[in-house]
């Protein structure tokens, strides 16, 4: 864990786990394990068993999914 900041972009949150090389903040985290999870329990023992290069492939799957109104409402900053 090398990044100062989550790793998608225009979340300035902490890191708080890896998500394959990269960092991401705890809400984006729980958002990656709610996405594999339901990917089924495959995706979800192939990632485990991956390593972390071999991660990134799916963490750069998952961020392309990630939708700005579904960035945590405590890391927008109010109108
Ligand atoms: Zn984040």
């Amino acid at each position: 864990m090398h990044d100062s900041i989550c790793c998608i972009p225009d979340c300035k949150a902490k890191p708080y786990a890896p998500a394959g090389t990269r960092s991401v903040c705890k809400d984006h985290f729980l958002n990656f394990l709610t996405w594999r999870r339901r990917r089924g329990p495959q995706m979800f023992h192939k990632y485990a068993a991956m390593t972390m290069t071999e991660r990134d492939t799916i963490a750069a799957e998952w961020i392309k999914t990630i939708r700005m109104d579904e960035v945590p409402a405590a890391t927008k900053s109010h109108p």
